[in-house]
């Protein structure tokens, strides 16, 4: 039996160690936390992502997990709604705001039921465990304690700071930076309590958006220039009056709404945006999948998406060798992960990008912003503008390439 060993339990991690449990092999998933509650984890699921957990045969547990339907995308400009698209859906698949951490939990209890899993909270990678070129396992280390694993191939799914990237020698190209974003907490309207949009606010040099979440608050993304928060700029904006700056942007009613609550208000988050992706997946023994290869911009909710169908990926790549009678992976293998999802990487990081350059020139004061209000004033509420939206995102909906998985 071939033993993996996975390595942070984030979408990537949990999603491939059960696929490859499923297939048989002896897989460690190895967490450096001990629980799946996080101060702040990513909720939006589209509706590719969907499709990637019903593909694990995953429907039914998903179910069990705290999520809401998506109904509509709301574009609030100048404190008013001035286009408001219905959320598609195809084939049963519409985008989710969900509980990551509960999900991720569900998907660790199913593997748990098999013999050949082991999940190992608490430990955290520090070392690789390297025999002639090859990686051969890690060292973990929890509290005082310390545990070597070997295993025939290391999937390092430890996100966008990555441990095991930088002991494997491997780079990442960043793209060009973007932004950052502080979240907030709010107790969400009562209009908001059946009803779930996801709401973008613009006015001029001001970007934030909000929905109400699986817990039954108001999450708000408030958008500041890459890097704010350095020399001083945390203290400075965490002292802003936050209430009023939403206020703004807002209609009355819910501007009042803001207002009213706020002694409520949690945050901010400040979130630091890594994007880009790294020129080599993997070395012998080792290989890199998730944010850990390819960290994406939390725009369009991209990252659990492209995690879970990299998983899927892996599980098909690695149904052919879990007899083969070599120990190691072999290095075409995990090359051959890489060649496959890179593309599709590739062309929704360049998509996100565009749509950020989109909303950072409407915003612009002056011509473009008033330009862009009259225009969505004007088409905003006809069909034919909404569905070139909707065209638009296609791509960041459903994914660039099929992913089906084989096993
Ligand atoms: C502000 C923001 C908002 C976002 N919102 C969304 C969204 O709504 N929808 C969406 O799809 N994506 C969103 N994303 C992106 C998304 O969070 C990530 O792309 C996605 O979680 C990547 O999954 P992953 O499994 O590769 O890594 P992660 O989810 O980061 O998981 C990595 C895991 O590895 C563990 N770990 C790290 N180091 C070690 C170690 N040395 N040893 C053991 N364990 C370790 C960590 O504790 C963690 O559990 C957002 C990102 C940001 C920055």
């Amino acid at each position: 039996m071939k033993h993996i060993v996975v390595v942070g339990a984030g979408p990537a991690g949990v999603a491939t160690a059960l696929l490859l449990a499923r297939q048989g092999m002896k897989v460690t998933l190895l967490e450096k936390e001990v629980a799946f509650e996080r101060v702040f984890r990513g909720e939006g699921l589209m509706p590719a992502g969907l499709d990637a957990l019903y593909q694990m045969g995953l429907k039914e547990t998903f179910r069990k997990v705290a999520s809401r339907r998506l109904d509509s995308w709301d574009f609030y400009v100048g404190g008013q709604r001035r286009m408001r698209v219905t959320e598609p859906e195809n084939e049963g698949l519409a985008t989710q705001i969900i509980d990551q951490g509960g999900l991720l939990r569900t998907m660790v209890d199913r593997a748990k039921k098999l013999p050949n899993f082991e999940f190992l909270a608490g430990w955290q990678v520090s070392e690789l465990l390297r025999q002639e070129d090859a990686v051969i396992g890690v060292r973990a280390n929890r509290g005082g304690e310390q545990k070597d694993v070997s295993a025939d191939c290391i999937i390092a799914c430890d996100g966008r700071y990555s441990r095991l990237r930088q002991l494997a020698g491997l780079s990442i190209t960043q793209a060009k930076s973007q932004f950052d974003v502080l979240w907030f907490k709010l107790p969400a309207p009562p209009s908001l309590a059946e009803e779930t949009p996801f709401v973008a606010c613009l006015q001029p040099d001001r970007q934030f958006a909000f929905y109400p979440s699986w817990d039954g608050r108001l999450q708000i993304g408030w958008i500041v220039e890459k890097s704010a928060h350095k020399r001083g700029g945390l203290a400075r904006l965490k002292e802003k009056d936050w209430i009023e700056e939403f206020s703004l942007a807002l209609p009355p009613e819910l501007a009042s709404h803001f207002r009213a609550h706020k002694d409520e208000l949690e945050g901010p988050i400040y979130l630091d945006v890594q994007v880009g992706c790294c020129e080599q997946w993997s070395i012998p023994g080792l290989l890199l999948i998730g944010d850990a290869a390819h960290p994406m911009a939390p725009n369009r909710a991209q990252g659990i998406n492209m995690a879970l169908r990299d998983a899927i990926v892996v599980a098909n790549h690695f149904s052919a060798l879990k007899d083969a009678k070599e120990e190691q992976i072999s290095t075409d293998v995990l090359s051959a992960i890489q060649a496959e999802r890179a593309p599709e990487i590739e062309a929704v990081q360049k998509m996100q990008l565009a749509e950020w350059q989109k909303v950072e020139f409407i915003s612009r004061p002056g011509l473009p912003y008033f330009g862009f209000k009259a225009i969505a004033t004007l088409f905003g509420r006809f069909k034919f503008a909404q569905n070139i939206w909707l065209h638009e995102q296609q791509g960041l909906r459903e994914g660039v390439l099929s992913v089906d998985l084989k096993t």
